[in-house]
């Protein structure tokens, strides 16, 4: 369920497409990261192989940007609508309050986050917010182990890409009660109003 444009891979699945296969991921206890890629990305990618191994090595690569659709349909693929990184969040949020998984917000500067936070909770009440860390925090080792020892299942990480992919990369099997990791970029700023 996956096309290919100049190397890089990206998921045909829409919202709830996902949402269904993650319910049967985290019912196997596997663990998931989704990534957004958008024309930009796929550019950068060219030049850098981390870039291009890091959304390949991706569970799910949303088709973020108008640019993706558009070079499906040249190319006859089958992505007809954009899977954006800021709603793909907010419908984890609501499979989050609904499926009692706690979560994790860890990026951005510590006003926005606090912003980003109190959103969250306002428009999702029964949500647990296990613990937020804003994304300039030094130490990774207490950071990991406050993040293990919250009990958090789903990590929403804003430090901006490649950042928030590396560091899910280093530190996605010292988390392995963590069932999900999405990369969402300036996603906490949007939240914060
Ligand atoms: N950020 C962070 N720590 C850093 C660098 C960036 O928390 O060391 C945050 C920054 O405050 C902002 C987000 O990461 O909230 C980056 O958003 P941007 O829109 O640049 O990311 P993109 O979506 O373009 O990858």
């Amino acid at each position: 369920m996956k096309e290919t444009y100049l190397g890089v891979s990206v998921s045909r699945y829409n919202y709830e497409q996902i949402i269904e296969q993650l319910e049967h991921r985290f019912e196997r206890h596997e663990q998931s990261t989704i990534i957004a890629v958008n024309p930009e990305k796929v550019m950068t990618a060219q030049r850098d192989p981390v870039v291009k191994r890091l959304i390949n090595e991706a569970t799910f690569q949303i088709a973020d940007g108008i640019g993706m659709i558009l070079a499906s349909k040249i190319k006859g693929g089958a992505i007809r609508s954009r899977v954006t990184g800021v709603e793909m969040m907010e419908r984890l949020l609501r499979f989050a309050e609904e499926e009692a998984h706690p979560i994790y917000l860890y990026g951005a500067k510590a006003d926005v986050l606090q912003k980003a936070s109190a959103e969250i909770a306002r428009r999702h009440p029964n949500i647990h917010i296990a613990g937020q860390t804003d994304g300039y925090e030094q130490d990774e080792e207490a950071l990991v182990e406050r993040i293990h020892s919250s009990g958090a299942r789903i990590l929403f990480i804003a430090l901006g890409s490649p950042k928030q992919e590396l560091w899910i990369e280093r530190n996605l099997s010292r988390l392995p009660n963590v069932l999900l990791f999405q990369g969402v970029g300036g996603s906490f700023d949007v939240l914060s109003g």
